[in-house]
């Protein structure tokens, strides 16, 4: 069999297969492509602390078109511009994360969601390969086996991060339909910063 003939989804199906669990990135940034990411109050902290960039730099308010909204399902949106239900992303430059420059630019500190490709986490300590990962990730079936206990950490945090999260949009969306605050992105990023924007800091306490 020449391999070099074989569609590469099906060379990457075939590593993925001869050894599950291997995983090692190669950078490709194929990833950081797909998606729109979202983010939460901590993971915006969590790249300003490591970085010092401008939140404003890098995050956006998005619209979630009609025929994707159910990916987005618990995704929380806030009252953003116009009215308009959004939710909290990192900007997209060429068609890809502003921060993938060939490799992801904040790596380290990049958002808990862009952690867990190529896998899917089901709960507890299930971990399934994301469907699309054939489609695009040349990492499968390289390096060692993967570390799955330091995944589920992370996903464990990332529960509780978007927990903590969607409280807080709750909160901003109440804020607004009360009148106490002026919708949009930018005074919505100031809020979950912990900036004052003309609302009461015993409401946003409360
Ligand atoms: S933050 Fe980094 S890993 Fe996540 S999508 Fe952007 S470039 Fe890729
Ligand atoms: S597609 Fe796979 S190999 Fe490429 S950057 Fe994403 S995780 Fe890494």
């Amino acid at each position: 069999m020449n391999v070099k003939l074989l569609p590469r989804v099906t060379i990457r199906m075939l590593r993925a297969t001869l050894k599950p669990g291997h995983f090692e990135c190669q950078k490709c940034g194929a990833c950081c492509s797909k998606y729109t990411v979202c983010v939460t109050d901590s993971d915006i902290k969590r790249i300003i602390n490591f970085y010092g960039f401008s939140p404003h730099s890098f995050l956006t308010g998005v619209q979630v078109p009609d025929s994707v909204v159910h990916t987005y399902a618990g995704i929380p949106r806030f009252i953003g511009d116009r009215g308009r239900e959004l939710v909290l992303a990192l900007k997209e430059k060429n068609g890809r994360c502003i921060f993938n420059e060939g490799e992801c630019k904040v790596y380290p500190a990049r958002p808990l969601n862009c952690r867990a490709f190529p896998f899917l986490w089901l709960g507890g300590r299930k971990f399934k390969l994301n469907p699309d990962a054939p489609f695009m990730c040349d990492g499968l079936g390289r390096g060692g086996k993967f570390d799955f206990e330091w995944l589920l950490e992370e996903m464990l945090l990332l529960e509780k991060e978007w927990e903590a999260y969607r409280l807080m949009v709750e909160k901003w969306n109440n804020l607004v339909r009360s009148g106490a605050a002026t919708p949009s992105t930018r005074t919505f990023i100031s809020y979950v910063l912990g900036v004052k924007v003309g609302v009461q800091e015993s409401l946003r306490d409360s």
